[in-house]
């Protein structure tokens, strides 16, 4: 494991939050390039849940309900998002197979419990197991129902990238606790959330993050959601795992 050299206290933008996705808030105001301005790495949703977001060195991706993937446009909104400039402090080389499991432990290694934690695999993979939202439509069911029709994808020998967040247990409902990622392939073709992988070879970098910024929406279908249900852990896991 390398230490790189610690520049600026990163910040993570969000904008709004894992508790009102989860209760069906589903459509916000704020655009792609609003997103741009606080970081060029994130992962969130789009508005009617269509599709999952992953950004990195700059762009932002849409990863689709089939499994496709496409460049997001600027005027695309989002529900629920989270950013920041990504200043890794350490970095690892992969040259042999690791499991999902495995590489969460190299970086709980390092990273305290209760800290943020932004990662990035750039590597060959021969396993990732994927799933993406399909796009909803009003009356928005929460997000426990929404996700049950939701295909899973088995992408083998793949080169892509994985982006991801380590979030601290006490944070849960506000953002996903515990490891969040999310991979898209090298010919940005095909991705998702990510359920499971094994990376062959590669570089893992990481780093924490300082400081939160939360937006919080102000239209009715957020000022009327109930954001803290008596099921918010097991809603979570159901929708994140
Ligand atoms: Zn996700």
């Amino acid at each position: 494991m390398k230490e790189l050299s610690v520049s600026n206290a990163n910040t993570l933008y969000q904008t709004s939050l894992m508790s009102a996705l989860l209760s069906g808030v589903y459509e916000g105001e704020t655009t792609m390039a609003q997103l741009r301005e606080h970081g060029d790495f994130g992962l969130g949703t789009f508005n009617k849940l269509d599709g999952e977001l992953i950004a990195f060195d700059g762009n932002i991706f849409q990863l689709r309900g089939d499994g496709t993937a496409r460049r997001a446009s600027p005027e695309q909104k989002t529900p629920f998002a989270t950013m920041t400039f990504f200043n890794p402090t350490n970095e690892y080389h992969i040259d042999s197979p690791h499991t999902r499991e495995e590489i969460h432990t190299l970086i709980d290694q390092v990273i305290s419990q209760n800290a943020f934690c932004a990662l990035r695999i750039n590597g060959e993979f021969s396993r990732v197991d994927t799933r993406t939202v399909p796009e909803q439509q009003r009356p928005y069911k929460p997000m426990m129902e929404a996700v049950k029709q939701q295909p899973t994808f088995h992408i083998k020998n793949s080169v892509g990238v994985l982006i991801g967040f380590l979030t601290p247990e006490y944070m849960q409902g506000i953002n996903v606790a515990g490891f969040h990622e999310h991979f898209i392939d090298q010919a940005r073709h095909s991705g998702g959330h990510v359920l499971d992988y094994q990376v062959e070879r590669g570089t893992l970098t990481f780093g924490t993050v300082e400081k939160l910024a939360i937006d919080f929406p102000h239209d009715q279908d957020f000022l009327n959601a109930n954001l803290s249900p008596e099921n918010l852990r097991e809603a979570i896991r159901a929708v994140e795992s």
